[in-house]
């Protein structure tokens, strides 16, 4: 289907494999990005499709009253609540990645900061405490606003979601979000003292130092080369 939107279809299709190739998403899991129409925004399939497959023509696009229907991910209004709440949040992926999940069934999750390139790691980490997916509207509008201005958000017994001004920050960030939860989970596991970074650093202020703007298309560059369409998958 012919659209405006084809570059960024591409973009998303590649964002689709790169996070599969990660184990960030599966069977499980989406991503989406917001159009330059505000009112637009594109999705990867639902469970159905294989991510490692996406394709640009598999790449849904959607209006932000659009309603659930099978096919789409399930979980499809925390993208749609998202766009229209937040329209200066570009991208939002949502995982039930291991390590993000493990943190998620914590009483206290940590939010030490035991890696420099994850310093969007929220002080206080938001958590999405209903035994439920977000399977309306009005539930995804209170995970979005429990989300406030911080980059990621757990949901108990579930998983997380991740945000970017863009969909390549958006990457970066669930790329890294994976990694720093399964630095702190083995950390605190030898039960020995940490030694994080300290307190009193500014993370807001370390954040674009450790990954200014320059930086956030690295994983598409880098990868989106060489993460191939898996075998089996069908050209459009
Ligand atoms: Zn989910």
């Amino acid at each position: 289907m012919p659209s405006v939107n084809q570059e960024l279809r591409e973009e998303l299709a590649t964002a689709t494999r790169i996070l599969a190739n990660h184990q960030l998403m599966g069977m499980f899991g989406h991503v989406s990005v917001l159009t330059e129409d505000p009112q637009r925004y594109l999705v990867c399939p639902g469970a159905g499709k294989r991510k490692d497959r996406c394709l640009p023509a598999d790449v849904i696009e959607l209006d932000l009253d659009h309603e659930f229907e099978p096919g789409l991910p399930l979980e499809l209004y925390m993208h749609s609540e998202v766009h229209r709440l937040k329209p200066h949040i570009g991208s939002l992926i949502h995982v039930h990645s291991p390590a993000l999940l493990t943190l998620s069934s914590m009483l206290e999750v940590p939010t030490e900061l035991l890696m420099l390139h994850a310093s969007f790691w929220p002080e206080q980490m938001p958590l999405f405490e209903e035994t439920d997916l977000v399977r309306d509207r009005a539930a995804a509008q209170r995970l979005i606003g429990l989300l406030g201005d911080n980059a990621l958000a757990l949901l108990r017994w579930h998983g997380a979601i991740i945000v970017g001004s863009t969909l390549r920050e958006a990457v970066f960030r669930a790329i890294l979000a994976e990694q720093h939860a399964a630095q702190l989970i083995t950390a605190l596991s030898h039960g020995r003292p940490l030694a994080p970074v300290p307190r009193e650093v500014d993370r807001a202020e370390l954040y674009p130092r450790m990954l200014p703007p320059r930086t956030h298309d690295m994983h598409m560059s880098y990868e989106g080369s060489f993460v191939p369409v898996a075998p089996g998958a069908h050209i459009h």
